[in-house]
């Protein structure tokens, strides 16, 4: 590992400071990502600017019924907060279906979202990669992309993004709040957080230079809704998503059709997919299996699977289906926590 520097600001005007007079500068949070990488020779910051210590580490209450949650709340917290598990199960399961226990005591809220993706070749400084090194190639597109993206991925990067936490957030409309200065804090959706590689994909979000993730807003979720996570991986734990689904559905009481629904795939994609078309398609349907099924066909029916990776394709369209039914009570599946 390369020799840094290490500052513990106590405030967040101290480390945007801190970040603007320390060129090469890091934030650093929970460190289960960025530290790995820093061993590894893939990242070599200067400085490490350490947020551990503000004050970012409540779940606290929003007039609208939702919750704010610091950016330096652990995951295993949220995770254990009775007002999330009420509110929003599938950000639980999506939590609980992230890492190892040991790690999410660890892991940050906001570090959640900006890890970067285990692509193999990003963290082999052997190999050519875009995203470590720009305009170097990608070594993955002719390699090993067993795991890589059938969405949204471009001919110079084809990575996934690898967090579960988000693709909740996705669905959950969820939004980041950042700071940039004491005159400058801006949200942005959960869905748009993250960027599509395009020509730059170097670049995993919109963060700009300098600017800090303080807290994720979860908005009050709508009465009678229901939401499930859930996820398909090589080995039961400790394992990123060959394709996730988080799915929040609300059907309409009187005649069991879709009144909205919200649907994010993780695994396929450079971000937490949005499947937009699928939503359009299924609100002020009624959820049968048949219905269900085109609807997810039609999102799906945009995917551009690598030489081996087409297997996610059937895959995420079984997750989604299976899991729109489970919340729907029609066809048999894992209990629906409401
Ligand atoms: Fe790098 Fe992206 Fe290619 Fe992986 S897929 S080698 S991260 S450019």
């Amino acid at each position: 590992m390369k020799p840094f520097a290490y500052v513990r600001p106590t405030s967040l005007r101290e480390a945007a400071d801190a970040h603007a007079t320390h060129p090469g500068a890091r934030y650093l949070a929970g460190g289960t990502n960025l530290v790995d990488l820093m061993k590894l020779g893939v990242e070599t910051p200067t400085t490490l600017i350490d947020l551990s210590r503000l004050p970012l580490d409540d779940i606290t209450e929003l007039p609208d019924g939702g919750l704010r949650v610091g950016a330096t709340v652990s995951n295993s917290d949220l995770a254990a907060d009775p007002r999330v598990r009420a509110r929003y199960p599938a950000l639980v399961q999506a939590l609980l279906a992230g890492a190892s226990g040991q790690l999410r005591n660890v892991a940050t809220t906001g570090g959640n979202l900006l890890q970067r993706t285990r692509c193999g070749y990003f963290q082999d400084l052997s190999k050519p990669c875009n995203k470590r090194e720009p305009g170097s190639g990608c070594a993955a597109r002719d390699g090993i992309h067993r795991d890589h993206a059938v969405l949204g991925h471009s001919a110079h990067c084809i990575a996934t993004h690898p967090s579960d936490m988000a693709v909740a957030l996705a669905a959950l409309d969820a939004r980041v709040e950042l700071y940039g200065g004491p005159d400058s804090t801006r949200t942005v959706a959960a869905a748009e957080f993250h960027r599509l590689p395009a020509d730059h994909p170097e670049q995993d979000t919109v963060v700009r230079p300098g600017e800090i993730v303080t807290a994720v807003l979860l908005p009050a979720p709508a009465p009678g809704t229901r939401s499930l996570y859930r996820k398909a991986r090589d080995r039961a734990s400790y394992a990123f998503a060959l394709a996730s689904v988080a799915v929040v559905l609300d059907l309409d009481p009187a005649d069991g059709r879709v009144r909205s629904v919200a649907l994010a795939f993780g695994g396929l994609a450079p971000r937490p997919w949005r499947a937009t078309t699928a939503e359009a398609r299924l609100t002020g349907a009624e959820p049968h299996p048949d219905t269900v099924r085109e609807a997810v066909d039609a999102e799906l029916d945009r995917a551009q699977p690598l030489r081996d990776n087409a297997y996610k394709i059937p895959l995420a369209r079984n997750l989604a289906c299976d899991t729109i039914a489970a919340l729907a009570g029609t066809r048999p599946g894992p209990p629906a926590t409401t």
